[in-house]
């Protein structure tokens, strides 16, 4: 029977509660236990497909095609575990449930009220699914005390007194900030924090105290004894240099130990922490500097794009070479600047995007990096310019767009756009069919899809193998009554859906490195397990650097 764990957090958001938990549940699995990492979302979104990634920061895609809350892509790189749509919920989606079951009379002539009947959906979504699971790990966005968390939080109290003290455990992430002027740590807004907590029927079984510097051991018995914790359940989580040093640092501040010793598990083994030691071990040993530019349009926000960075982290590290990342913001920057903003770069990206905004120079990226023969990896939306790029200047159809960009009255061509909506595909073996009246939460090519590499070409050359599954997030595609035209000019069309009707990979044979994919692989890449076209990527930059580098 699956034990859980409540983290909830305190003071400020943005205290890192997503790793906190990741790093514990890797802690706990490499104990030997099976773990389940789930974030509760009180916001009113169905889910974060349909808000803006400066709001929102990365909206995360499972394989089995939910859009999910970017805590769950630290989930995964920390414990390999493949997220579910079931391990993200949001106050919209339980609201929508909710509603469906009014309408449909379930609720037998009740008054529907938030407690108990959507305080019980929160709690059937939490208990949903985890027979399976040693521990699930449930994490609460937002702060104590805030409006919308309110039934999450009085959910989670009744679970732990339906369950029991042996089955719960609450865990509370605060912030003891660091004081200047008086030259000390406080613990009074932990304590007030705690306090919050306390109001709604929750004590907290172990408080972790993110800090910027060691708290002292009578700084810790006062929140101790403020919160009513043994000493040992105060435990400080120090900021690091490198987010995979978390488990390793938690554990050492008696972070799992303590977790288990509340359950009553008294003889587990000791971890095995020789994968975060490798990761640590091989990231201090990182030598040179590649310069890699980011071509896209939420640059200003690091946590827009948080697998793209954590995927380039990991070629990083396994290429034994430091990645500095160079934004450009592709709205600021106007496409006659792009040559001078680009000169320099060991290679190109450009990631994901939706809109029109920013086009032009995303396309001059993309002709700066082909011409230039600097390494360019299209994601997405990078693809998508990647194709536009090479008809307009390379195929000789200077119209080329993208019917996200509305309809272009000038292309009198049959075909339609190069880019087009996806009307129709198929998903595990039936139809899925959209028009542009469609709604526009939830409707994208979303998940996991097999694709099909090209025998001897690049791709099938970096993955090692012909036959690989990758996450999307797309409404539109290169439209196929192209190919012909853009392969004849020398692009190769290297990877399909394995019916041979959706594009889903190029290469140019005739550029040193510029591969372009449909699909988002940095969704799936691990610190331990970093991504092939990632780290063949992190590898031909390395390898243009140097050859910059001999000839001068
Ligand atoms: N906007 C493009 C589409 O919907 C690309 C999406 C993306 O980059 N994830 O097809």
């Amino acid at each position: 029977m699956a034990r859980f764990i409540f983290i909830t957090g305190g003071v400020v958001s943005s205290l890192g509660k997503g790793l906190a938990s990741a790093s514990l549940a890797s802690l706990l699995q490499s104990r030997g236990f099976s773990v389940r990492c789930r974030k509760l979302d009180p916001y009113l979104n169905v889910d974060p497909g349909t808000m803006s990634p400066f709001q929102h920061g990365e909206v995360f895609v499972t394989e089995d095609g939910a859009e999910t809350d970017l805590d769950l892509g630290h989930y995964e790189r920390f414990t390999g575990v493949d997220a579910r749509k079931t391990d993200n919920v949001t106050t919209g989606k339980i609201y929508s449930t909710l509603l469906t079951k009014e309408r449909r009379g379930d609720y037998l002539g009740g008054t529907v009220q938030v407690i108990p009947h959507v305080t019980d959906l929160i709690k059937q979504f939490i208990l949903k699914d985890t027979e399976q699971d040693d521990f699930v790990l449930c994490e609460i966005g937002g702060t104590v005390g805030d409006i919308e968390g309110l039934p999450y939080f009085e959910a989670i109290r009744q679970l732990g007194y339906e369950l029991g003290r042996e089955r719960v455990l609450f865990m509370h992430v605060t912030l003891v900030p660091w004081i200047p002027a008086a030259k000390e740590l406080k613990t009074k807004p932990t304590q007030h924090s705690a306090k919050e907590l306390r109001s709604i029927g929750i004590i907290p079984d172990i408080i972790l105290c993110r800090a910027d510097r060691e708290i002292p051991l009578s700084e810790r018995r006062k929140i101790a004894l403020f919160c009513n914790l043994p000493e040992d359940h105060v435990i400080q989580g120090l900021d690091v240099a490198s987010i995979y040093h978390v488990p390793s640092t938690y554990h050492k501040e008696g972070l799992d130990t303590q977790v288990l010793k509340h359950f009553g598990i008294l003889h587990a083994p000791a971890p095995n922490l020789s994968r975060w030691e490798g990761i640590a071990r091989d990231e201090s040993e990182r030598q040179g500097e590649v310069n890699i530019a980011i071509v896209g349009k939420y640059t200003g926000l690091g946590d827009a794009y948080k697998s793209l960075t954590e995927a380039l982290h990991h070629a990083s590290i396994s290429n034994k070479t430091l990645v500095h990342v160079h934004w450009v913001d592709a709205r600021a920057c106007e496409p006659e600047m792009m040559s001078d903003v680009l000169r320099g770069m060991d290679a190109i990206l450009v990631p994901g995007g939706f809109g029109e905004r920013g086009v032009r120079s995303k396309i001059a990226a993309v002709k700066y990096a082909r011409e230039h023969n600097i390494p360019y990896f299209g994601i997405c939306f990078g693809m998508q310019m990647a194709v536009i790029e090479y008809a307009r200047h390379v195929v000789g159809m200077p119209h080329a767009t993208s019917s996200e960009f509305g309809k272009v009255e000038r292309d009198e061509d049959a075909r339609g756009s190069l880019v087009g909506l996806m009307t129709e595909w198929v998903h595990n073996g039936t139809l899925e069919t959209r028009s542009n009246d469609d709604d526009i939460g939830g409707t994208m090519r979303l998940g996991a899809y097999d694709c099909v590499l090209h025998e001897g070409s690049l791709v099938a050359k970096l993955y090692g193998t012909t036959k690989i599954s990758e996450r999307h997030r797309h409404r539109y595609e290169v439209n196929r009554a192209y190919i012909p035209a853009l392969e004849s000019a020398g692009l190769v069309f290297s990877g399909m859906s394995p019916n041979g009707q959706l594009p889903e990979i190029i290469e140019l044979p005739s550029h040193p490195w510029f591969v372009a994919v449909q699909f988002h692989p940095e969704f799936k890449s691990r610190p331990f397990a970093p991504h092939p076209l990632f780290d063949g990527f992190v590898k031909a930059a390395v390898t243009h650097r140097d050859t910059v580098k001999a000839t001068g």
